[in-house]
């Protein structure tokens, strides 16, 4: 199936790892031209240079904090250069892990410019751009957290909900202009990242026996999904295939979820 993404290109935050480069690698692979970024200078840089090689694209690195306003206009400006954004995944963001009395002012600040700041700036910046090619597709990845908590993480669970009613806010406010904007909210999602907190928590010889665990404890399927089925369902929802959906927010979670 052609998804008609070639010759657009996709910003992808926090493209240089995980569920972004995957996203990256899948729109890559339907030739979409990509500009990843991360603020690992090296990992990105070398990420792209992969990417593009692989896939025959045109690939590039940025290394930028999402976190900070100079950090996004970074990757406006980056973008302007290679001919305007179309596609735009708002993806960097990172657990967190406190009670709510004893959390200070500075780490909900932070991950509430991480999360929530960061898709403001980009919108600001990238849409514009957008409107240009009178097409575009934004996606912002909040979590299953953001409607179904997890007790150690109040200021992630919070901010991806904040990010959810964002999503939605802009889709109304660009509707008109042929630029669709959605939220994906994943369960489990398998990433290095997830591997190597389980390796320090059980040992090279326990952290599978671990992950399962966690995974058994979410139900559903009671497996973490791939970064790559996670990465289908991104590319989709970027393609005019599904040239209906605006607004609103998608599941991702292998049946974790437990409510309608
Ligand atoms: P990873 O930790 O594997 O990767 C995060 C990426 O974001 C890296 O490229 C990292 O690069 C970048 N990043 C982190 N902070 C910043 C920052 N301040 N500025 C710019 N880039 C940044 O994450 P995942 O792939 O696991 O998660 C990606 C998204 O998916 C997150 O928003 C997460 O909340 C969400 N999610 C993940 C789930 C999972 O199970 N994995 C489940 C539900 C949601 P660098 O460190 O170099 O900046």
């Amino acid at each position: 199936m052609d998804l008609g993404l070639k010759g657009k290109l996709a910003v992808i935050t926090g493209g240089s790892v995980g569920i972004g480069l995957a996203v990256a690698e899948g729109l890559a692979a339907e030739g979409a031209s990509v500009l990843i970024t991360a603020r690992g200078q090296e990992r990105v840089h070398a990420e792209a240079a992969r990417i593009g090689a692989t896939w025959g694209v045109e690939a590039h690195g940025v290394a930028a904090d999402v976190a900070t306003a100079q950090g996004c206009a970074k990757i406006v400006t980056a973008a302007a250069q290679l001919g305007g954004a179309h596609i735009l995944i708002n993806n960097a963001g990172t657990g967190s892990n406190e009670t709510i009395a004893e959390a200070d002012d500075a780490k909900w600040q932070y991950y509430w410019d991480l999360h929530v700041m960061a898709a403001v700036r980009l919108a600001r910046g990238l849409v514009p751009q957008m409107k240009i090619h009178n097409w575009g597709a934004i996606i912002h990845n909040a979590s299953i957290c953001a409607v179904q908590p997890l007790w150690y993480e109040p200021i992630y669970n919070t901010t991806k909900a904040a990010l959810m009613m964002f999503s939605k806010t802009l889709a109304n406010e660009v509707v008109g202009d042929n630029i669709r904007v959605n939220t994906i909210n994943p369960g489990l999602v398998l990433t290095p990242d997830w591997i190597k907190t389980a390796k320090q928590l059980a040992g090279e010889d326990g952290y599978e026996a671990h992950l399962q665990g966690v995974a058994d404890e979410a139900g559903g399927m009671k497996r973490f999904a791939t970064p790559e089925e996670l990465a289908n369902f991104f590319v989709f929802l970027c393609s005019d295939r599904a040239s209906y959906s605006t607004g609103s927010t998608y599941f991702v979670d292998g049946g974790w979820l437990r409510t309608v």
